[in-house]
């Protein structure tokens, strides 16, 4: 399980950069973070994998890198209308989501095909198509680096927000996500409100969906506009989409009628990042070994040689020019490391 020997980690993350980790530690079981831990193997320098589709490698691993491979599905409570399940963090999310929408267990099916493991499904609240994983989230287990004791987390204890949680405030790179339960319908509601969903039901000519054809119109989508990590390295969003005050945004409004824009309070709006990327002229252009996807501004990729540093340098220069051209500083979604 321990291996000292260096480590290439291009497998490991979707932007496919061929960094090293000097030791690379596979977490199978809760047991595994508690031995290692008492051997003093595991502290809180150590760093944690999951599928590596929001990390942006910037340089080699020197610190112990745990990789979550912990599995299991387990059933915690039933009624007539949930199901209340927990799922090993190192399950595969895509995979999970398919379990669930192939039992007819409603939450989880607008969440298709994001990449990534379970345990780090509520560090950054991940979401799509009108749902995030807030919506359906029970308690989360994790191991405690400083302590070496496994803790439960409601709820309210997450802090959830946009892409937010506690995990990336307070409580970033103190804690091993093991085990997330979500309470799931068995009397699904379907959401396809978001995006072009209800179009593509339409198309089908599906009146009465099922969270089986929302889940197919998800991938379908999802397909069509983000590129592939195995055929072309990327980490989805790079950046979030910025909420700024109403007064600003009609100032912007101004010049450029055709922004658009979701609510968000009385006094701000939210704005789509790759839209004002976009508007810069950023869209599809290459830099070096990387660039900005031809289809979709948001995601930066990587050409095959590109390295992580020339990705985050790019990401400086559209901040600073998003800055200059809009008055809005684009935060980034991506962990760098
Ligand atoms: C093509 C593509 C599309 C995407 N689309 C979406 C989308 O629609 N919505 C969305 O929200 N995200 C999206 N993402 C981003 C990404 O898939 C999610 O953030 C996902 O949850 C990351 O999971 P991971 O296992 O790969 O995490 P990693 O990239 O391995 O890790 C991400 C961060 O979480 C930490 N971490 C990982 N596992 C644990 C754990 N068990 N305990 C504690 N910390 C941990 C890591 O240390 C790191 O800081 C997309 C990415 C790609 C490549």
């Amino acid at each position: 399980m321990f291996n000292n020997n260096f480590t290439s980690l291009k497998n490991f993350n979707t932007f496919g950069f061929d960094i090293q980790a000097k030791n690379l530690l596979v977490i199978k079981s809760e047991t595994d973070l508690i031995d290692n831990f008492k051997a003093e193997n595991i502290n809180l320098s150590s760093k944690i994998i999951g599928g590596g589709s929001n990390i942006l490698f910037t340089h080699n691993v020197d610190e112990l890198l745990l990789k979550n491979e912990i599995e299991g599905i387990n059933i915690i409570a039933e009624t007539d209308e949930t199901i209340d399940i927990a799922f090993g963090g190192g399950e595969n999310w895509h995979k999970i989501v398919l379990y669930c929408v192939n039992n007819n267990w409603g939450g989880l099916e607008n969440l298709s095909l994001i990449p990534g493991c379970v345990g780090a499904s509520p560090i950054q609240n991940i979401g799509a198509y009108g749902s995030e994983i807030k919506d359906t989230f029970q308690w989360l287990k994790a191991f405690n680096l400083k302590t070496g004791e496994l803790e439960i987390f409601n709820h309210s204890q997450c802090n959830f927000g946009y892409r937010d949680s506690y995990f990336k405030n307070e409580g970033k790179n103190l804690y091993f996500i093991t085990q997330v339960c979500f309470r799931l319908s068995k009397n699904p509601k379907i959401n396809v409100q978001y995006g072009d969903i209800q179009a593509i039901l339409d198309q089908k000519g599906i009146t009465h969906p099922t969270i089986k054809n929302v889940s197919d119109a998800v991938i379908e989508i999802r397909q069509s506009k983000l590129p592939d990590p195995a055929v072309l390295g990327n980490c989805g969003s790079f950046f979030k989409n910025p909420v700024i005050s109403l007064s600003h945004f009609e100032k912007i409004k101004e010049n450029h009628p055709s922004i658009k824009s979701f609510p968000v309070s009385e006094t701000e709006i939210k704005v789509p990042a790759g839209w004002l990327i976009e508007q810069a002229g950023w869209k599809g252009k290459k830099v070096g070994n990387v660039g900005v996807h031809e289809k979709q501004a948001l995601v930066l990729v990587n050409y095959g040689q590109g390295t992580g540093l020339e990705i985050k340098i790019l990401a400086e220069s559209i901040q600073k020019d998003i800055l200059e051209k809009f008055t809005i500083s684009l935060e980034i979604e991506v962990n760098i490391w």
